[in-house]
């Protein structure tokens, strides 16, 4: 399912997979005065495909390769884009890149893709977007901001509040790295590519370094202590729960323990 909803100044792309009629998760794309944020999953290539030609699109960007922001980079291709993205994503999306199982079933298969690297700011009408870097949840994660509206496109930076599961490939202090930079920065609405609009996006994405920065302290008192991953894991974010078992242990709490404990700093 690919749905568009129209929220004046942003146009806001709400897609998923269905099931028996029930979305499975959503991602979003956003588009604004013909500059599209992200491509969604290829589950829904036919409908994104008819978007691309029914609205006003100029220029597309795709904020990192994962699946459900890279899905029809494909589509855009075929009808004659070039998608900006970060130099790591365009080597990427070059060839594509294997998936697990649910990630296949959930998001599509990911085929490879021309992009071309993002400038430092790209401009799209009246409003003007600087390009900000933000790894840690992938290497190539780029975020969007444009200051004098005070809006944030931020991708995969914020997702929620409390961070709960993570994936082994992710970097949590690149990823704190990453948030304490881009809230250096003026802004208040945050577009988040699971979320949706967060009106009070900036005090959000606050709160998620705030508790990851209390969830650090704590890991790094109980190791203190002498406590292993496992209890460590138990005591702070309770039992694994059904993102461990959906997706085969790739999300898990035990994962966010680990890369605390990694700790380079
Ligand atoms: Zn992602």
């Amino acid at each position: 399912m690919l749905e568009v909803h129209d929220q004046g100044e942003v146009i806001a792309v709400r897609m998923a997979r269905a099931v028996l009629g029930r979305p499975l998760y959503f991602c979003y794309a956003f588009l604004v005065n013909g500059l599209l944020i992200d491509t969604g999953l290829s589950h829904v290539c036919g409908a994104f495909q008819r978007f691309l030609r029914k609205y006003h699109v100029e220029q597309v960007v795709i904020t990192h390769h994962h699946e459900d922001h890279s899905g029809n980079a494909w589509v855009a291709n075929a009808l004659g884009f070039l998608p900006y993205a970060h130099p790591r994503c365009v080597e990427i999306l070059a060839t594509g890149f294997p998936l697990q199982l649910y990630r296949h079933l959930i998001w599509g298969p990911v085929r490879p893709a021309r992009c071309q690297p993002i400038p430092a700011k790209i401009q799209a009408g009246r409003y003007s977007f600087q390009v900000l870097h933000a790894p840690g949840h992938s290497e190539d994660m780029v975020v969007l901001l444009e200051q004098e509206r005070g809006w944030l496109f931020s991708s995969d930076l914020f997702l929620s509040r409390r961070l709960l599961y993570l994936q082994p490939e992710e970097d949590i202090y690149q990823l704190m790295a990453s948030l304490d930079h881009v809230l250096r920065y003026g802004f208040t609405t945050v577009f988040c590519s699971h979320r949706g609009r967060l009106d009070q996006g900036k005090e959000a994405l606050q709160a998620k370094l705030d508790h990851l920065r209390e969830l650090e302290a704590a890991v790094k008192d109980l190791r203190a202590r002498g406590w292993d991953e496992e209890a460590i894991t138990r005591r702070l974010l309770g039992r694994e729960g059904w993102m461990t078992w959906l997706t085969g242990g790739h999300f898990s709490k035990r994962n966010l323990i680990r890369a605390f404990l990694r700790s380079t700093r």
